[in-house]
């Protein structure tokens, strides 16, 4: 076994949006930062490629605004959600960022996510990809770091003052933590569903989408989302009960064809449609919080603490705002940590942040599941939000902003 040299006041296991985020703040306040990635960049991810348009400030704030904007995606004006039977209610993206007037992005997540570390890497981070966070390195019940190997096996001790699982629903740190009786305390996320559910995502050609237009599909058990990326090709992502996808063979273009195409629109706009890409498959097991301070030294951001409801098209800017949190949190605090006190405060300041910032959207997007997943209730939904812009407007910001409906500063 080897021991990295260099000591990191944060090391980040996860190179998705909530490490890199985290990691460029850190980096950009001076911070010793450590981010640890198991994928070699770019990578493609499972994922409905919709950047929702608050985004827009974050890339800025990362320094990745022109990198993003050139990087050939499309400008996704609208959201219309379609009922089995073809009704439909439409977001218009601009009710996300007001201020702005901005549209969302499509752009793949090999694309997006490259980016991002990349910036990471610029900003003074010190990135290791091909390597595997695979356990913690805790005395006394508190983590001091890492235990990281590489794709050549190699196993290396890399020790910081903080770790943040960013690893996305994996929770691959938080996993390591264990009871008083050396057994893991890992807990499945809260609103575990009982019928496991299977999510699939390829790049299509020939799709019949309305240029412009995410469109979300609901049908029997589940839903899914249309919407175009970069090289005129389109991304479909979408989700299905884990025993109707073994009915279809585990095929994921028959899954598509019987329960996908069940939603009128969507047999309309994918009847000629042919995958340009590799079909990316991945089981879920289930939405909602977990906890955002696992254990003493260790802190979760992104999907590692919480993961959203894919329709709400928000996880992926829920990652950016959390890593940033968090990085802010710690920054402030990055004088006591040297000395090694701080923690407690810093563990109360981030919980308390973190919950001011994200509960709400998460309670409004959980009342909002039950419809997703029955077709009945999400047509009663659709015709119900579509007797009102005011009350679509509110609920669409409902499940981004916090009770006021602004941002608060971090
Ligand atoms: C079906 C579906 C559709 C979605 N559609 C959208 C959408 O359209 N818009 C949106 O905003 N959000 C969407 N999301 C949510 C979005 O994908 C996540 O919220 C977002 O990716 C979370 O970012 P993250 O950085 O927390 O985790 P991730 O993006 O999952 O990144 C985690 C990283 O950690 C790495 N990792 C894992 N384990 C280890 C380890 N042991 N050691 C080192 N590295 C490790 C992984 O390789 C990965 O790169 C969707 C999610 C699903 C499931």
């Amino acid at each position: 076994m080897t021991e990295l040299q260099d000591s990191y006041d944060v090391l980040i296991a996860g190179g998705g949006p909530a490490g890199a985020s985290a990691a460029i703040h850190l980096a950009q306040d001076g911070a010793r930062v450590l981010l640890v990635e198991q994928k070699r960049f770019p990578r493609e991810k499972l994922c409905g490629e919709f950047i929702s348009p608050e985004c827009i400030n974050h890339f800025r704030r990362l320094g990745v605004l022109e990198q993003m904007i050139c990087a050939g995606g499309a400008q996704l004006t609208e959201t219309v959600f379609y009922s089995e039977r073809g009704r439909k209610v439409s977001v218009p993206s601009v009710w996300f960022n007001e201020e702005q007037m901005g549209a969302a992005l499509g752009l793949s997540r090999a694309e997006m996510d490259a980016r991002l570390l990349e910036r990471a890497r610029r900003a003074g981070a010190h990135v290791l990809e091909d390597t595997h966070a695979h356990d913690l390195i805790t005395e006394k019940g508190i983590v001091r770091g890492v235990r990281l190997k590489e794709s050549n096996s190699r196993v290396l001790d890399a020790r910081s003052l903080i770790t943040i699982d960013a690893t996305g629903r994996a929770c691959a740190l938080v996993r390591h933590i264990k009871d008083e009786t050396g057994a893991s305390s890992f807990r499945p996320a809260p609103n575990k569903r009982r019928a496991s559910l299977v999510a699939f995502k390829t790049h299509l050609s020939d799709t019949r989408a309305e240029s412009g237009h995410c469109e979300i599909y609901f049908y029997r058990g589940g839903y899914g989302g249309l919407s175009a990326v970069e090289n005129g090709l389109s991304n479909l992502c979408f989700i299905a009960r884990a025993r109707d996808v073994r009915e279809c063979g585990s095929d994921p273009l028959r899954v598509m064809r019987e329960i996908v195409c069940s939603n009128e629109r969507a047999r309309h706009t994918l009847a000629q449609a042919r995958a340009a890409s590799a079909w990316l498959s991945v089981s879920l097991e289930g939405f909602g919080r977990r906890r955002v301070v696992p254990a003493r030294g260790l802190l979760t951001v992104g999907d590692a603490a919480s993961f959203i409801d894919p329709f709400t098209g928000s996880g992926m800017l829920m990652a950016l705002e959390s890593g940033e949190l968090a990085a802010r949190a710690i920054a402030r605090r990055l004088a006591e940590l040297r000395h090694g006190e701080g923690f407690d405060s810093l563990a109360r300041e981030y919980r308390a942040l973190y919950e001011a910032r994200f509960n709400r959207r998460l309670r409004i997007s959980a009342l909002l599941r039950r419809a997703a997943f029955v077709p009945g209730l999400a047509a009663t939904a659709i015709s119900l939000f579509a007797t009102s812009d005011r009350l679509r407007r509110r609920l669409a910001q409902a499940t981004r902003n916090n009770a006021k409906g602004r941002m608060r500063r971090i």
